[in-house]
């Protein structure tokens, strides 16, 4: 006898203590250590070939938005700049010449600044012989006063630096303006400075170590031996750093003019170093690009030399994080973007990827911010789209497979569910005519009682019997085989609801009596309704034959009918064995037998239930079942009046 729920696999704990399963498993097991083993290679791989290339572009662009980005920092406030502006070309009627700049210079002296950084080409100030001999005596005599020349001298170069007479004997001092123009970013934006040329520290460390002594560090036969500050790194021959830059403005320049025509010293010199350029556009030398803007006249060089000599005083300048780190943060990026693509559905994968780009970014920004650390962004970044790139195709063709291996799956059960139907179907209708042919001839014996035994009537009884129930069977299956095959009609007629259920009630009641059962019925008089009165019988014969069949002796049944908001209910109440609540959800499934049932001697297919649903729902109602395990159930059929 078909019965679904029989063909119970082999448990899963057998099949692992059996020799084939435990293999199985250990084969499974290590598989899955290879895949992961796999997954880490390919990420450290991936990490180790990112990582032999800079990504300069990528890594100045993420480098220049923490910049950008960050809360402003306190300056040292130990420096001042002073710019020849337009204001001051306006108002004295030119570029000032050398008895303009001697008056300033005698101006800023009175003031009492501490050291004087002069950008401006001496020997283009225009003037006189004398009036530049002044000048340049007047430069010499300055204690802290220097000329800072755009170059770097090679070692042993004397004269390098020299200025042209009258001013070659003015201090002067390397002070270089590096620009990613052929290296790094290539993107002509200043981001560094030079510390050092050939172990000849710049002019930058020599100004700085004034407020900062810790900042170079003097041995005694090279003073100046090395810079001591943070983030220092070699470049070629050269000690560089990068600039903590802070926001165009920070450093506001005032006028030259302004210096000019004050009388009083100006206070706001005293003991800074002060640092006089030129602000007036006529030249992008005068400029540089910043990590704050592409613009060719973003910031002045007296800005930028601010910006790098205060980076010095506060010795701030940013750290770059050791390439292991960059190395391990690559590399577990990578892996976890395989692990994502490979296992996460498609939306669930790119946010979890997202927000695994925004949690390093802020994780980037907040050490860069903080500590000053500069976690490179570039090669974990690119890991991201690398892995998920390369993962994807892998994915979408695994699960291509995998829904073709499903879809011949199912094709294969829906053929074999087919066969199954179409072999029930056409045995049990060739059954119908035999069990006919028995049914007539029990009549026909069972009709002389006379003649026969009471042993051999009894016999002819269980024959009556029996091939009842068989027929009951093939019918139900004859039935299923009509509702797969979608050929059952509905013929509907009126009919009356109560009628139906007295003529049920009546054909069971002799089964029922046979069991010391009690029908009862409580029927509510109801207008007629458009149904198919086979089917519907079938399902309250099934419905009441099954309350005989799961009751005990002396118990009794109630089937009552009403009429409730536009539906029809017929319910059957029973005092029998119940249904646990677990198996409720499936008592109306095709061939499902309960656990008792299964147990017990009560004879089924399983099929009655499921049969009644589907021809109440036919008629657009409903079936439920209410039943507490030992005390009983109740079906309730509804089904639309209108
Ligand atoms: P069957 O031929 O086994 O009666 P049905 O589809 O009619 O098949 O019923 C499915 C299962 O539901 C039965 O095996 C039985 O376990 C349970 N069942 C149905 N009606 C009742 C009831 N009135 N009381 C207890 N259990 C019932």
């Amino acid at each position: 006898m078909p019965d679904g729920t029989n063909q119970n696999p082999v448990p899963s704990e057998m099949a692992s203590l059996s020799p084939g399963g435990f293999r199985t498993k250990l084969r499974a097991r290590s598989k899955v250590w290879l895949l992961h083993v796999s997954r880490v290679a390919f990420a450290v791989a991936i990490s180790a070939i990112l990582n032999q290339f800079p990504f300069d572009y990528i890594e100045s662009f993420l480098y220049d938005i923490r910049v950008r980005l960050q809360p402003s920092h306190s300056t040292s406030n130990a420096i001042a700049t002073i710019a020849v502006d337009s204001s001051t070309v306006s108002s004295l009627g030119r570029v000032p010449n050398a008895a303009d700049t001697l008056r300033f210079l005698n101006k800023l002296e009175a003031s009492n600044a501490d050291t004087i950084i002069f950008l401006l080409n001496p020997t283009e100030i225009v003037g006189s012989l004398d009036e530049l001999r002044a000048l340049a005596k007047r430069m010499e005599e300055m204690p802290n006063f220097y000329v800072a020349i755009d170059d770097v001298p090679l070692k042993g170069e004397k004269d390098a630096l020299k200025l042209q007479p009258p001013f070659d004997g003015v201090k002067t001092g390397s002070a270089p303006v590096p620009v990613d123009r052929n290296i790094f970013a290539r993107d002509d934006v200043t981001r560094r400075m030079m510390l050092a040329y050939q172990d000849a520290p710049t002019l930058l460390p020599i100004v700085a170590s004034r407020f900062n002594q810790s900042l170079i560090a003097k041995s005694s036969e090279e003073p100046f031996a090395r810079i001591q500050t943070r983030g220092v790194f070699d470049y070629l021959k050269s000690d560089q750093a990068f600039v903590r830059f802070s926001p165009k403005g920070t450093y506001r320049s005032q006028s030259f003019l302004d210096v000019l025509e004050q009388d009083s010293p100006q206070v706001q010199f005293s003991k800074k170093i002060v640092l006089v350029g030129r602000d007036i556009e006529t030249t992008s030398k005068d400029y540089i690009r910043t990590p704050f803007s592409r613009d060719i006249v973003a910031m002045t060089i007296i800005e930028y030399f601010a910006n790098a000599i205060d980076t010095l005083i506060r010795n701030d300048a940013p750290i770059r994080a050791p390439s292991w780190l960059n190395f391990i943060l690559t590399a577990l990026i990578s892996y976890m973007t395989v692990l994502v693509v490979l296992t996460a559905s498609p939306t669930r994968g790119l946010m979890i990827l997202a927000t695994t780009i925004v949690a390093v970014f802020v994780f980037a920004m907040i050490a860069f911010w903080g500590a000053g650390l500069w976690v490179v962004l570039a090669q974990p970044f690119l890991a991201i789209f690398i892995c998920y790139y390369f993962f994807i195709p892998y994915r979408l063709i695994i699960e291509n497979r995998r829904s073709w291996e499903y879809y011949q799956k199912n094709r294969l059960l829906t053929q074999v569910e087919e066969l199954k139907t179409n072999f029930l179907s056409m045995m049990s209708h060739d059954l119908k005519t035999p069990i006919a042919r028995i049914q007539g001839m029990t009549e026909i014996v069972g009709s002389e009682p006379n003649t026969l035994t009471p042993r051999q009537l009894e016999a002819v009884e269980t024959i009556r019997r029996s091939s009842d129930e068989l027929l009951e069977f093939v019918s139900g299956v004859l039935n299923l085989g009509r509702i797969e095959s979608k050929a059952i009609q509905l013929h509907l007629q009126s009919k009356d609801v109560n009628g139906l259920v007295a003529d049920v009630v009546q054909k069971l009641e002799y089964l029922a009596r046979s069991k010391g059962i009690e029908i009862r019925t409580e029927l509510e008089p109801l207008f007629s309704v458009k149904i198919d009165a086979d089917l519907i019988r079938q399902v309250f014969s099934n419905l009441i034959e099954n309350a005989i069949k799961y009751s005990p002796p002396k118990t009794s049944i109630l089937v009552s009918t009403e009429e409730r908001d536009g539906w029809i209910v017929v319910q059957v109440a029973d005092q029998g064995v119940g249904i646990e609540e677990s198996e409720l959800p499936n008592i109306f499934m095709k061939f499902y037998r309960s656990r008792n049932a299964k147990a017990s001697t009560t004879k089924g297919s399983g099929l009655g239930l499921y049969l009644a649903k589907y021809f109440v729902e036919l008629h657009k109602g409903r079936i439920q079942v209410d039943s507490t395990p030992g005390q009983g159930s109740t079906f309730t059929v509804e089904l639309p009046s209108a």
